[in-house]
């Protein structure tokens, strides 16, 4: 889609060349903006994990290596063009986190397909939380999260990072008892699965996301009729919960076209 490639081009030039003098990636060729904005982000976000940046031979797409495995994934993959469901299948990592994640709900129709967060690279999950249902479950801890116990990921700080926001809402709910219900029963953490309708895996099959009381946080595919502009039911969520979450570094799906309101996912690229 060429207007989303103008989007990035525009967006992100002011990013400019921050990260290329840090001579760790001296293998690759000079960055744009996009990419420049995309390796600060990352290391920002995954500390120690994020290594060498190379360029095929034709110059024409990069790949990052990640994680203890140094995965090799794609970073910029040369292909424009792509559709929003194409985005959704096959992305490389620029695009993962072309989106900027907004910090408030300052607007009248929630843009058509914008969804900071939603478009995952599966190999990116993999390489930094497990490659596996098995690799993942070597690395859960249990979280105490307002009084319930729950399995999430140690890895890039992800299960202290949910605890931190864990007593921050434990807090709130104590001063503000109408916030209870969201916690007080759990859609849940760890799951190896895929996403509904989808054959891609879910942030939860890495165990780096939560989802709250799940009938107090609509799910777009499950709100037939609801226009998924809307802010209503968005602006209606409670905004302190979203909030102490942001803080640690998690991103809520209530900031997605295709909302998941109970959804809050550990995406510290975002919070840069
Ligand atoms: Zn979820």
């Amino acid at each position: 889609m060429s207007s989303r490639r103008s989007f990035l081009a525009h967006a992100l030039t002011l990013a400019g060349s921050a990260v290329g003098a840090s001579g760790i990636f001296a293998a690759s060729s000079a960055l744009n903006g996009v990419e420049s904005r995309t390796l600060t982000l990352l290391r920002k976000g995954y500390p120690n994990l994020i290594h060498d940046l190379t360029t095929d031979p034709d110059g024409l797409r990069k790949f990052l290596t990640i994680g203890e495995s140094r995965a090799r994934v794609p970073f910029e993959d040369g292909k424009a063009g792509k559709s929003f469901e194409e985005l959704l299948e096959n992305p490389d990592l620029a695009e993962c986190v072309a989106d900027p994640y907004p910090l408030d709900l300052n607007r009248t129709k929630w843009p058509v397909n914008f969804d900071p967060g939603r478009i995952r690279l599966d190999g990116f999950f993999r390489a930094i939380y497990g490659d596996s249902q098995n690799a993942v479950r070597a690395h859960l801890v249990t979280v105490d999260f307002c009084g319930h116990k729950v399995a999430f990921n140690r890895c890039n700080g992800a299960a202290e990072a949910l605890a931190r926001a864990g007593r921050k809402i434990a807090s709130l709910v104590e001063a503000d008892p109408k916030l209870k219900p969201h916690v007080e029963t759990l859609g849940g953490t760890f799951a190896w699965r895929t996403i509904e309708g989808t054959s891609r895996l879910s942030a939860h099959s890495f165990a780096v996301s939560i989802d709250l009381n799940p009938s107090l946080g609509a799910y777009w595919r499950w709100s037939k009729g609801a226009s998924l502009e809307e802010m209503k039911l968005r602006k209606a969520y409670p905004v302190s919960i979203v909030s102490a979450f942001e803080s640690e570094g998690f991103i809520w799906g209530g900031k997605w076209y295709h909302f998941d309101l109970m959804h809050f996912e550990y995406r510290p690229e975002y919070f840069g």
